[in-house]
């Protein structure tokens, strides 16, 4: 057969380039010793998931502590599924947690020198590709329908058969070269496949920068490699593309090792140099008993955006996903508590290779940690970040007066103190805590445990003695010489000995002062929360507190 014809035929574009051309157009990089080459290369689908930072992490730690270079590829084969502005929004989402690309799709860089970026920009490349497949014997044209295709899978179920279109069941691998002209001159529609030259016979030792050394079966389907428009299937552009963007490690999910072996013969008939891979482990949570990978459709935290929304720190969600990348991560970072986790030496070779469980309630205790080891000053940017894009329209006039903020964060936060608070996980939960600090948001619950006349009492005598100039001895010192007023002990040490003898005690006193200006009865120290509040405010509290 014709096979230079059939090439023709099939491809009968004039614009393609010679293929030598394009070991010039992306030469080899020019890259330090051991430099890893890494790439995310997601679909454009709109919805960014951890699964995405995970991996999008491991690329980015991968290249930038071997001094190497993280692209963003963007694999927009599928049509039906791409949506408008999902490649900013991987580019943000992945930004948000400090996993930044040297290169790639709709990234300002010098480096761009291996796009375009996104697959339906390189068309031209895979059908030069797949036309000299052609030529060589190693591709050919397939005109089976989707029935014909269904028929076939349903005898091979009934016969035990592996399903799939190879050796003896692949119809058009042997049609002739009438048939096929017949066929195109009919306008019958084509795929083109590979002609597989491997055996399931043959077995062969690969090495996974993960799993270590893993046994592959040869490759024997004639799998499609450019769809019916012309389109590659993922297994070439990979191939293709990996190569031209001189990717040296292609980390991805597990779910492609069983399509690797197609991956290792696509490579060896385009005659190109097998990149190393690292097949990552599906992110798993428990659901009761049992152990599942994490779904869109079960689990809202799988989408990034249920990170941001919720107000989670995203140092803490990075330094979480590094403990399920590297195991030995979390005891460096137990060590060095506030050091940068870019410092810890990461290692694919490192990764689990069985699921990594992610763990919410581990999240949040990691979260914890690193919220109280904010300056005030960095947990004002990350409380604001927050408030900017998913508080309220108070919450953003309050955040407009950053000074009271970061006087409010010191006291709530125990900032920059030694007591530090460790209950706060997001964002929203530091938000909610300053509320009682504004007005308008200041909605308390008067709980008193003691009834109209003691607690007009206290509040009425503070009223006369308060100044605002007080420290914080004076001001204890009015607190307690109001206990005897109204039949409570001021010093703690009466009270203990008999407290029969009393109503209660100086602390009950300050707790009706508390739950008056705060709404609470439990608070951070209340004459710091006075003199944040300033004079006007606290006494119209205290005025506002008394039962009527
Ligand atoms: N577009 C593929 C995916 O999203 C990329 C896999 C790969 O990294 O090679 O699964």
């Amino acid at each position: 057969m014709d096979l230079k014809k059939l090439a023709k035929a099939l491809i009968p574009d004039d614009d393609l380039l010679p293929i030598e051309e394009y070991e010039n157009i992306y030469p080899e990089r020019e890259l330090a010793p051991k430099a890893e080459v890494t790439r995310l290369a997601p679909s454009p689908t709109g919805f960014i998931h951890l699964g995405n930072l995970y991996g999008g992490l491991a690329d980015e730690r991968c290249a930038h502590t071997t001094n190497g270079v993280c692209y963003l590829r963007i694999e927009d084969t599928d049509e039906k599924r791409k949506v408008e502005g999902a490649v900013e929004k991987v580019i943000s989402s992945l930004k948000y947690f400090n996993v930044n690309f040297d290169e790639g799709a709709e990234i300002d860089s010098t480096l761009n020198e291996y796009g375009p970026y996104y697959q339906r920009q390189r068309v031209k490349i895979y059908r030069a590709f797949a036309k000299d497949l052609i030529e060589r014997g190693f591709a050919y044209p397939c005109f089976c329908s989707e029935d014909d295709l269904n028929a076939l899978r349903e005898k091979q179920t009934a016969e035990k058969q592996t399903t799939g279109y190879y050796g003896k069941y692949a119809k058009c691998r042997n049609l002739s070269e009438d048939e096929i002209y017949k066929n195109l001159a009919e306008g019958k529609t084509f795929v083109i496949r590979l002609k597989s030259q491997g055996s399931i016979e043959n077995k062969s030792t690969f090495r996974d920068a993960i799993r270590g050394e893993i046994t592959v079966t040869e490759n024997d389907q004639d799998v499609v490699i450019l769809k019916s428009d012309g389109i590659p299937t993922y297994h070439f552009a990979h191939a293709i593309d990996d190569h031209f963007m001189r990717t040296t490690l292609v980390i991805r999910g597990e779910e492609w090792l069983a399509t690797l072996p197609v991956h290792i013969e696509l490579h060896k008939v385009l005659g190109f140099k097998l990149p190393r891979y690292a097949h990552t482990s599906s992110l798993m949570k428990m659901d009761g008993e049992t152990k599942r990978k994490l779904s869109k459709r079960k689990d809202p935290e799988l989408s990034l955006d249920y990170y941001r929304k919720a107000g989670y720190f995203p140092r803490a969600v990075v330094k979480y996903l590094m403990t399920l990348l590297n195991s030995d991560f979390e005891e460096w970072s137990l060590k060095n508590p506030t050091a940068d986790y870019r410092d810890f030496k990461f290692r694919i070779e490192k990764m689990s290779r069985s699921g990594a469980l992610f763990d919410l309630n581990k999240l949040n205790d990691v979260s914890r940690t690193e919220i109280s080891l904010m300056s005030a000053e960095e947990c004002f940017e990350f409380l604001n970040g927050w408030v900017q894009d998913f508080g309220t329209d108070a919450d953003k006039a309050h955040f407009a007066d950053k000074a009271y903020i970061i006087k409010v964060l010191e006291l709530i936060m125990g900032v920059g103190g030694k007591k530090r608070r460790k209950d706060i996980e997001r964002a929203e939960q530091g938000v909610r805590l300053i509320d009682y600090f504004f007005d308008d948001t200041f909605s308390p619950e008067y709980s008193y445990r003691y009834g109209t006349e003691i607690v007009n009492t206290v509040l009425g005598e503070f009223i006369k003695v308060y100044d605002p100039a007080d420290d914080n001895s004076a001001w204890f010192a009015k607190v307690k010489a109001i206990a005897p007023l109204v039949g409570f002990a001021s010093e703690m040490s009466e009270y203990k000995k008999a407290p029969e003898n009393f109503k209660g005690n100086v602390s009950d006193v300050a707790e009706i002062l508390r739950i008056a200006v705060t709404g609470m009865p439990n608070s951070p120290d209340l004459c710091t929360i006075m003199h944040i509040l300033g004079k006007e405010r606290t006494l119209a509290r205290l005025k506002g507190g008394m039962i009527k």
